[in-house]
C-alpha cells in the first residue's frame, strides 16, 4: 500500500506549486520510497563495472518500478496537473554514448527486479556525452551540462573517498550514487565516482579543453577525444580511476561482510562491461598483494572473481596501449602486468595470446581472457566468431570459459513506460503476468489471427505515429505525414552500421520519382545518429543525410512520396518517442560486424518488423519470428569473412556492374548536392565508397532495395503486415534482460536472490 502523497512533500496545494516545486517533490518522494523498499542484499554481490551508464529519464521509470505511477499521476491530475508535463521537464543524464551503455542501464534495472545483489559502477561524468545539434548541416557539438539541470538530482554525494595514486599525481574521489529500482522488488544501486577538483570552467569553444590538467578535467566528459596522444592518455587515466575506485570499495565491503580476502570470490563477482574496466585485474592484485596474500594466489583469486564481456570484433575498437602511456599513469602496475605477461608466457608460445606484444603495446582483451573465469559474447552469431575466428587462439586454450549471453532489454522501460497504449492492449488479452515473465507474451500467438485484435494494433501504432508527428514538428520542425511510413534507423552514426546504404536506397528512390515513378504512399525515413567528434566519414554521412533531406524535402515534385528527417540529438527519450511509432526497423550492419543490436529489440517489442542483414541478434529475432515476419537481405557474415581473409573485395568494380547504384552513389558529389553541402566532405565520402567501402555497402545495395520494396508493398496489406507485428511481440519476450541477467547469474555469478 502506498502512503506517500506528493501533496506532503510540497508544503502547498499542488495546484499552487511550479513544476520544479512538483518535480522536486515526486524526486523526493521516489526516494523515500526507494529507502522503504530497501536494497537487495546478500554474502555475495555482483559488481557491474563500466564505463557507461546509459540510464535516461528516471522520473516514470522508478514510479513505474516502485508501483506508484498510477497514485502519483492521479494525485497530480485532481490537481489539475498532467504527470507528462513533469516527464518532459526532466532532463535527461548523459552518462553513456550508445549500445553498450544502455545494456548497462537495462541490467541494472533487472538486477534490481531479480533481487539480486548488485552495484552498477563508473564514472560521474560531468559533461557526458555531447549535445548535438545541426549547423550549416554539419554536426555540432556542445557540452551538456546535465549535472547542472534543475535543483534537485537523482545523484547523491555520499561521504566515500578513496587516494588514486597515478605516478606522482594523486587524486581523490568522491563517490555519489544513485537508486536503482526494480520492478516490485528491492533497489540496487548505482555508484559513479567523481573528482572534486573537476572544473568546467576549462572548457573553451564547443567541446575543447585542456586535456593535461588531470584533476581539473578528468571526467568532464565521457570518452573525450581520443585522436591525439593527450586524448589517449587521458582515457588510461580515467579507466584507472573508475576501477581503483571499484577495487577499493569492493575489498572495503566485502571484508565488512565477512570476507578474510582468500575467500573473495565467495562475497564479490566483477562483471567487466567491454575493456575499459580492464585494469581492475592488475590493480585488485596490487591491493590483495599490500594485504598480504601471495602474488600467484592472488592470481587466482582475481581470476575467480572477475568475467569479461566481450562486444566487439572490429579490429580498430579493441583496445591496445603503447607501453608508455601505462608507464605515465600507472607505473606502479606495470610491474605486476609484466608477471602476469610472463606467467602466459611460460604455459603458451602462440605470440597472438600474449598481453604484451612485441611492440610492447599492452592488449586488454588478452588480460582479460587470461585473467578472468568467464568470457562471453552478446549474440549466438558473435559468440560463434569470436570462437571460431576473432579469438580462436584464445578459445583453444581456454574453451570452459567461453559462453553466449544474447543481450536483452528492459520490458518496464521499452513498452511499460514508452508504450502505455500497447502495454494496456497486451495487458486486456494475456493479463499482467508477462511484466515479470516476459516469454508469457507468446499468449499472444493466438491473437494474430483475431481480424479485431488485428486493428487495435494498428490503432495504437497509429496513436504513437500521430502523436510523434505532432512532437517532431515542435522539436525541429519537420512535418511528417503520419500516414507515410516510418522507416527508421536510429543508432550511432558507424560505417559498419552502413546510415550510407539507407541513404543510397532513398537516393535511388528520389532519382526514380524524378523519372516519374509515383509510390502509392509515401515513406519517412527517420535518421538519428551522432558521431563521434574524431570520426571523419561519419561526419561526412551525416553532412550528406542533412543535405540530401534538404533537398527532398523542398522538392515539391519528391516531398508528397519521400521525405528524409534527421533527427537531432538522438537519445533515450527521443528513443521512448520514436520507437513505439515505428513501422520499419532498419538494422542494416554489414554482416559479422553487429555483435548484438538492441534497439533491433526495442522495436520489435513495440511491433515494429525488421529489416535486417542476419547478423547480431538479428539472427535470433528471424529463427524466433520466422521468415515470414521478417525481412532479410545481404551477404552472410560467412561470406563476409571469407572476403576480409582474401582482401578481394573491389567496390569500383560493383560500381561499374551496377548502374542503379552508380547512380546513387554518383548524386553525392551531383550539381544539386555540392550546392546543398559542403563540395570537400561530399567528395571526401564519394572517395571512400569508391576507393574503399570498407564495409562493404555496394554489394548489399541490390539486395537491401529489392528487399525494401518488399517490405513496403507488405505494408500494403494492413491485416497482413499487423499479423508480422502481433507475431514480433509475441515473440519478443526472450530479449527481456531478466532473462539475459538470469543466465549470467546461472553461469557466471552464482549468487543468491533477495525477495
Ligand atoms: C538502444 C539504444 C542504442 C543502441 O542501439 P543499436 O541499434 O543497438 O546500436 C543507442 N542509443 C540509444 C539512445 C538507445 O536507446
Amino acid at each position: 500500500m502506498n502512503t506517500l502523497k506528493l501533496r506532503d512533500y510540497t508544503g502547498k496545494a499542488l495546484s499552487e506549486c511550479t513544476i520544479l516545486e512538483l518535480y522536486n517533490a515526486a524526486l523526493a518522494l521516489t526516494q523515500d520510497a526507494c529507502r522503504n523498499r530497501g536494497y537487495n542484499s546478500g554474502k555475495k554481490k555482483v559488481y557491474y563495472i563500466s564505463a557507461e551508464f546509459l540510464i535516461g529519464k528516471l522520473l516514470s521509470n522508478n514510479l513505474i518500478n516502485l508501483g506508484i505511477y498510477d497514485d502519483v499521476k492521479a494525485e497530480l491530475a485532481e490537481a489539475g496537473k498532467d504527470i507528462t508535463e513533469l516527464e518532459e521537464f526532466e532532463y535527461e543524464p548523459s552518462l553513456g554514448n550508445g549500445g553498450l551503455g544502455r545494456l548497462a542501464a537495462c541490467f541494472i534495472d533487472s538486477l534490481a527486479t531479480l533481487g539480486l545483489p548488485a552495484d552498477g559502477v563508473g564514472l560521474a561524468y560531468h559533461c557526458g556525452l555531447f549535445k548535438q545539434s545541426f549547423e550549416d548541416r554539419k554536426q555540432h557539438m556542445r557540452p551538456d551540462y546535465w549535472r547542472k539541470w534543475g535543483m534537485a538530482n537523482w545523484m547523491k554525494r555520499t561521504d566515500k573517498h578513496y587516494k588514486v595514486q597515478c605516478g606522482d599525481l594523486e587524486l581523490l574521489s568522491t563517490m555519489y550514487e544513485i537508486d536503482v529500482t526494480g520492478y516490485g522488488s528491492k533497489c540496487g544501486r548505482l555508484r559513479l565516482f567523481d573528482l572534486d577538483t573537476v572544473n568546467e570552467g576549462l572548457i573553451g569553444s564547443g567541446i575543447g579543453f585542456d586535456k593535461k590538467e588531470i584533476e581539473k578535467n578528468l571526467t568532464l566528459f565521457l570518452y573525450p577525444d581520443d585522436s591525439d596522444e593527450d586524448g589517449k592518455l587521458l582515457r588510461v587515466y580515467q579507466e584507472y580511476f573508475m576501477v581503483s575506485n571499484a577495487a577499493q570499495l569492493i575489498l572495503d565491503e566485502c571484508v565488512e561482510r565477512g570476507s578474510n580476502l582468500h575467500d573473495l570470490a565467495d562475497y564479490a563477482a566483477i562483471q567487466i562491461n567491454d575493456t575499459h574496466p580492464s585494469l581492475v585485474i592488475p590493480e585488485l592484485v596490487r591491493l590483495l598483494t599490500e594485504k598480504g596474500i601471495e602474488e600467484k594466489e592472488a592470481y587466482q583469486i582475481v581470476t575467480d572473481v572477475c568475467a569479461y564481456t566481450n562486444h566487439t570484433i572490429l579490429a580498430e575498437a579493441l583496445e591496445t596501449w603503447p607501453k608508455h602511456f601505462f608507464k605515465a599513469v600507472v607505473p606502479h602496475l606495470m610491474p605486476i602486468i609484466k608477471r602476469m605477461n610472463d606467467a602466459v608466457k611460460a604455459k603458451y608460445e602462440e605470440p597472438s595470446v600474449q598481453i604484451i606484444d612485441e611492440y610492447g603495446n599492452v592488449h586488454m582483451a588478452h588480460m582479460d581472457i587470461h585473467y578472468s573465469h568467464s568470457v562471453n559474447g552478446v549474440a549466438r552469431l558473435h559468440t560463434d566468431i569470436l570462437k571460431e575466428t576473432e579469438l580462436n587462439n584464445f578459445y583453444k586454450l581456454y574453451p570452459e570459459k567461453f559462453n553466449n549471453k544474447t543481450n536483452g532489454i528492459t520490458f518496464r522501460r521499452w513498452v511499460i513506460e514508452c508504450n502505455p497504449e500497447l502495454t494496456e492492449l497486451i495487458t486486456e488479452k494475456i493479463g499482467e503476468g508477462w511484466k515479470t515473465d516476459a516469454r508469457q507474451l507468446e499468449q499472444l500467438i493466438p491473437y494474430a489471427e483475431d481480424e479485431t485484435f488485428l486493428q487495435c494494433i494498428l490503432n495504437r501504432k497509429n496513436t504513437k505515429k500521430h502523436k510523434f508527428s505532432a512532437w517532431i514538428e515542435q522539436y525541429q520542425g519537420d512535418k511528417v505525414d503520419p500516414e507515410s511510413v516510418y522507416d527508421v534507423q536510429i543508432k550511432r552514426l558507424h560505417e559498419y552500421k552502413r546510415q550510407q546504404l539507407n541513404l543510397l536506397w532513398a537516393i535511388d528512390r528520389y532519382l526514380h520519382i524524378k523519372d516519374g515513378y509515383r509510390p502509392r504512399r509515401p515513406v519517412t525515413v527517420f535518421f538519428g545518429a551522432k558521431a563521434a567528434p574524431a570520426y571523419v566519414i561519419a561526419k561526412d554521412i551525416i553532412h550528406a543525410i542533412l543535405a540530401f533531406s534538404s533537398i527532398v524535402n523542398n522538392d515539391p515534385e519528391v516531398s508528397p512520396y519521400l521525405k528524409v528527417v534527421m533527427l537531432r540529438n538522438y537519445n533515450v527519450s527521443m528513443a521512448e518517442k520514436l520507437i513505439p511509432a515505428s513501422d520499419i526497423s532498419e538494422q542494416i550492419s554489414l554482416a559479422s560486424k553487429e555483435a548484438s543490436g538492441t534497439g533491433n529489440m526495442k522495436f520489435m517489442l513495440n511491433g515494429a518488423v525488421t529489416l535486417g542483414t542476419m547478423d547480431g541478434a538479428n539472427v535470433e529475432i528471424a529463427e524466433l519470428v520466422g521468415e515470414d515476419n521478417i525481412f532479410t537481405f545481404g551477404q552472410s557474415s560467412e561470406e563476409v569473412i571469407e572476403h576480409y581473409k582474401n582482401a578481394d573485395y573491389v567496390a569500383k568494380n560493383w560500381y561499374k556492374k551496377d548502374k542503379r547504384l552508380a547512380a546513387a552513389v554518383d548524386f553525392l558529389v551531383s550539381e544539386e548536392m555540392l550546392e546543398a553541402g559542403d563540395r570537400k566532405l561530399l567528395k571526401q565520402l564519394y572517395d571512400e565508397l569508391l576507393g574503399k567501402d570498407w564495409f562493404m555497402t555496394f554489394p548489399d545495395f541490390e539486395s537491401y532495395c529489392k528487399t525494401k520494396d518488399k517490405a513496403l508493398a507488405a505494408y500494403e496489406d494492413r491485416m497482413g503486415w499487423a499479423k508480422k507485428m502481433a507475431v514480433n511481440i509475441a515473440k519478443a519476450g526472450y530479449f527481456s534482460s531478466d532473462r539475459t541477467i538470469d543466465q549470467y547469474n546461472n553461469d557466471i555469478w552464482h549468487l543468491e536472490k533477495d525477495c
